[in-house]
């Protein structure tokens, strides 16, 4: 089974090139943001809980996300791999996607963290805000506090999967398919 993590800050290019990933390696493809979101239109429970973490840029409590990917993977059992978009977000949590992999007899096959200046990650994040319209890409208070979160509760994960010989950095500036040629790359040369 192939199980990616596909890493990066807001605006490094995760969800397009997770398109583009699932079209040719057909995994399912599970974005921890994505489903907040539905939840948070949808006006269920854990959207109500999420919203306030969501618009303020902050992360939503471990315990939530956790339950959410447990429900998540126990319902998708019958699948080529999974593509972890946005998730892994904290060590806690790549702990426990450790131990819900465990269950399945699988593992995480590679993390692939795409790399871009704050700069452009500014940049494309205003210019987002405007194409799809998303709250949280439009104050720069919050897009600081998105960036910030990153360094400070998510780039410890990279270290995580480090450790495990499982990290794969890769330049994510410049043209959208080069970059998915050279995550190609990497996905073929990985252990499954
Ligand atoms: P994203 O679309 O991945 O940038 O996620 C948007 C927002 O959803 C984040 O700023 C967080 O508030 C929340 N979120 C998404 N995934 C996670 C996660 N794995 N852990 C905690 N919060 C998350």
């Amino acid at each position: 089974m192939l199980n990616l993590l596909l890493f990066g800050p807001p605006g490094s290019g995760k969800g397009t090139q997770s398109q583009k990933i699932i079209e040719k390696y057909q995994l399912f493809h599970f974005s921890t943001g994505d489903v907040l979101r539905r939840h948070r239109k949808e006006g269920t429970e854990l959207g109500k809980q999420a919203q306030e973490y969501i618009t303020a840029g902050k992360l939503v409590p471990d315990s939530l996300i956790i339950d959410l990917v447990k429900t998540t993977l126990r319902e998708n059992t019958q699948v080529k791999g999974y593509i972890f978009d946005g998730f892994p977000r904290t060590v806690a949590q790549a702990q426990a996607l450790d131990e819900l992999m465990k269950e399945q007899n699988s593992a995480i096959s590679g993390m692939i963290s795409l790399l871009v200046p704050d700069d452009e990650l500014r940049a494309r994040l205003k210019k987002r805000a405007i194409e799809e319209n998303r709250p949280d890409d439009q104050d720069e208070k919050v897009i600081n506090t998105r960036i910030e979160t990153y360094k400070n509760e998510t780039l410890p994960v990279a270290d995580y999967y480090k450790a495990q010989g499982k990290l794969y950095e890769l330049n994510g500036v410049g043209d959208i398919e080069a970059i998915f040629q050279s995550i190609c790359q990497v996905i073929d040369s990985m252990p499954q």
